[in-house]
């Protein structure tokens, strides 16, 4: 604890003299709770020019080590990670949990397992890292982010797999790992750290905004954001975009738009009416002013449509 209340105001400052841009082009943290830490990606796709820094990461420093939850989009962005952290503690790093098994949030990994981190992530994610899909993607990868991903990296399978809900103890604080897939993708984790209140929520909650559902399991994500809102939460670090200290509000309107496309959507598959006149007569004024709504609702209704049909038969 003494390390922190010590570093604590420094990087304060730094943050403040860094005009208080929250996505950065490279991480730099940002405290969010005692001890709990967050670099922020941008928000865009993956490219060369932002070194697939397009994701979060976060960390949180007990007595006994460093706990980093995800790994950064590339291995030059996890070194300086890594050499953000030795600022904040001369403490290693004993563990990385990941949310899910996202590039944007994996291909920093083995600069961790090099630095002697044991990475924890849920079993699911097993059937998507020894699949073709994994390899093509990091073959893409390779190219349309070189020289940051190239062939040397790697991907790196976790060193424990989890089957259910697990609690890590690191210098007396509790981490809960929770499964809350399959929504977002099979292996989503959340973790919850209950002394500080803290949520590492991964890709499950979008905040003030319409989420990219995907061909995501709606069903099971209610589900998940039901078991969140469960939770007694101050602070919580999503997957993307910055942190928040609304956590309720923000599951709660993720939710209820996921509730809001399965029920309307669910409604017209089972009629079989067809989708272009089910879209236009639906109410969306609860969600229409929201970011992103233009660009996500339709292909978000039509994906929900094709899924309840399919659900339907
Ligand atoms: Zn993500």
């Amino acid at each position: 604890m003494r390390t922190i209340v010590k570093t604590l105001p420094v990087l304060l400052l730094a943050a403040a003299l860094h005009g208080a841009v929250r996505a950065q082009d490279s991480p730099v943290p940002e405290a969010v709770a005692p001890g709990v830490w967050m670099v922020q990606g941008q928000s865009a796709l993956g490219s060369a020019a932002n070194r697939n820094f397009i994701s979060n990461a976060g960390f949180v420093v007990t007595d006994d080590g460093v706990v980093v939850i995800d790994a950064l989009g590339s291995p030059a962005l996890a070194e300086e990670l890594l050499a953000q952290i030795r600022r904040v503690t001369p403490l290693p790093v004993r563990h990385v949990i990941l949310t899910h098994y996202h590039a944007d949030h994996i291909y920093g990994l083995q600069t961790f397992k090099a630095a002697g981190a044991t990475v924890i992530a849920h079993r699911a994610a097993g059937e998507y890292l020894n699949s073709e899909t994994a390899v093509q993607r990091l073959k893409a990868s390779r190219e349309e982010l070189f020289p940051w991903i190239d062939e040397n990296t790697r991907l790196v399978p976790a060193d424990r797999w989890i089957d259910g809900p697990t609690t890590l103890t690191l210098g007396g604080m509790e981490f809960r790992l929770q499964p809350v897939g399959p929504s977002h993708t099979p292996e989503d984790l959340v973790v919850y750290v209950p002394a500080l209140r803290t949520l590492f929520a991964g890709d499950l909650v979008f905040r003030g905004r319409v989420p990219f559902v995907g061909q995501a399991d709606s069903g099971h994500w209610i589900t998940a954001l039901d078991t969140l809102l469960g939770y007694d939460i101050a602070v919580a670090v999503p997957g993307h975009g910055p942190a928040s200290t609304s956590a309720r509000a923000d599951l709660e309107l993720t939710r209820d738009y996921l509730v809001h496309l399965r029920r309307t959507m669910g409604e017209a598959a089972r009629n079989m009416e067809p989708f272009e006149e089910a879209y236009a007569r639906t109410d969306w004024s609860r969600f229409d002013k929201l970011p992103l709504f233009k660009a996500a609702n339709r292909i978000n209704a039509y994906n929900t449509y094709l899924l309840m049909e399919h659900e339907a038969q």
